[in-house]
């Protein structure tokens, strides 16, 4: 409480006095002693009275203007009462802001939600409330996950790893599809973002309809061309010569053609089907059978193929791992010299369960390693067309690997050669590993 200081040196001035008049008062009448005991009293009586008159007042909320008062009470008084209409301009003012925020927040399609640091619900927006069926008076300070019931929510939201968005369906509306956005905050408190981002998913299942339809009707009639060109290259020698090279050309392209519908086809199955037929893949077994095909691949050019692999099995679909980990082998053949070298690895460590394909080839600059993932995207479109590849190759490998909760990874340099990694949980171990 701020006190005019002013008036300090008054009432000690009026203290004196009184107490001086006390004394000649008694002294005339021979008893100072009652005197000034007496004055002493009704000052005391007096500062009582104002305590208490301070007391009621502050006690009493509607009254807002103080009690009438003198000397320095009058002067507390004051002092008091321009604090608390201070107090009550700022407390407006927050009121103001805090208002407008809530409208805004109300006034947002995204739902918002802000979890403390024990991670139960402290406030949302009503966006949120639609979205995943909220209801304010029971579920405020209820654990989120208590709230958003489904697993994959609840492995999302301890982890603490919100790098990437969740998708998942709302708990209130099974035909809406969420995204949650997690982001940290002071002290672990969490605040939540979730969209309804159906629409998005129908525009992206249209797509890749579109894609897959597209692809299986070209599938037939490329057939067709393909079978006929192959049986006129068979009988080449009826024919005049000057269309040897004109068939040939036909029936390479047709060939690309038929590997980009079957790469296409691929993709959409891996981007729209469900992971199924779990089962135990002997990775050993599989990097042989494709150190075979990668022998065949690399015919004269007499490259080194070498296969280091622990005796460790993986759960997954044998068929999508076979397609990956032969993609990122049959690459290193195709863009590597004739003599280099190729080393594929398979092994598990603390960390996981790992494959590494090594190769002392051209290499890859390093502005086109975070897009070498993305489709039809190609590091050196003159090398391309040399190794007739489709650009969807390591589309394919990154995909496979999402459905095997497992992660790609690249390291090149320029004219040294390259190693992809893929790199897999421990959970897809089916069992500990001995070195072969
Ligand atoms: P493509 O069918 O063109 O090989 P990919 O998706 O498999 O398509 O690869 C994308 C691009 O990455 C390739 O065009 C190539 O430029 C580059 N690339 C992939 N693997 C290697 C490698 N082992 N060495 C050098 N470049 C590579």
């Amino acid at each position: 409480m701020c006190v005019n200081n002013q008036d300090w040196p008054t009432a000690f001035r009026h203290l004196t006095l009184s107490l001086l008049l006390a004394w000649f008062l008694g002294w005339l009448f021979n008893n100072s002693l009652v005197a000034i005991s007496l004055t002493l009293g009704v000052f005391l009586a007096w500062h009582w009275f104002q305590l208490h008159r301070m007391q009621k007042w502050l006690l009493n909320q509607n009254n807002v203007e103080p009690p009438e008062s003198r000397g320095i009470w009058g002067s507390v008084f004051d002092d008091i009462y321009h604090l608390q209409r201070r107090q009550q301009k700022a407390q407006s003012r927050l009121k103001a802001v805090i208002q407008r925020i809530e409208d805004g927040t109300a006034a947002l399609k995204d739902g918002v939600l802000m979890v403390n640091s024990q991670g139960n619900l402290e406030w949302w927006n009503q966006a949120a409330s639609q979205l995943l069926g909220l209801k304010e008076s029971q579920d405020i300070g209820q654990p989120i996950t208590n709230l958003v019931r489904a697993p994959e929510f609840k492995a999302y939201f301890d982890a603490s790893q919100y790098g990437d968005p969740l998708e998942m369906p709302s708990p209130a509306n099974g035909d809406v599809q969420l995204q949650f956005q997690i982001t940290l905050f002071s002290q672990q408190d969490r605040l939540i973002l979730c969209r309804n981002v159906s629409h998005i998913k129908q525009l992206e299942a249209m797509r890749q309809d579109f894609v897959a339809n597209a692809s299986h009707e070209l599938s037939t009639p490329l057939t067709v061309i393909s079978g006929y060109l192959e049986t006129f290259l068979d009988h080449q020698d009826t024919l005049p010569p000057r269309w040897g090279r004109a068939l040939k050309q036909m029936h390479q392209q047709s060939q690309r053609m038929e590997s980009l519908i079957e790469d296409l086809l691929m993709l959409s199955r891996l981007e729209t089907s469900q992971l199924k037929d779990h089962s135990q893949v002997n990775v050993p077994n599989l990097l042989n059978e494709l150190q075979l095909d990668a022998i065949a691949l690399s015919g004269d050019k007499q490259q080194q193929i070498e296969i280091d692999a622990q005796w460790v099995d993986i759960v997954g679909v044998s068929s999508e791992l076979s397609s990956a980990f032969g993609n990122l082998i049959f690459n290193a053949v195709k863009y590597t010299q004739a003599q280099g070298s190729i080393k594929v690895r398979w092994w598990q460590d603390d960390e996981g369960l790992h494959l590494s394909v090594l190769d002392n080839g051209p290499g890859i600059d390093s502005p086109h390693l975070p897009r070498l993932t993305e489709r039809f995207y190609r590091a050196d479109a003159s090398r391309h067309a040399e190794t007739g590849g489709t650009g969807l190759g390591l589309a394919i490998v990154k995909h496979v690997l999402l459905r095997h909760e497992g992660h790609l990874q690249i390291e090149s340099t320029l004219g040294k050669g390259s190693c992809f990694t893929c790199h897999f949980p421990l959970s897809r171990l089916t069992h500990l590993g001995h070195k072969t």
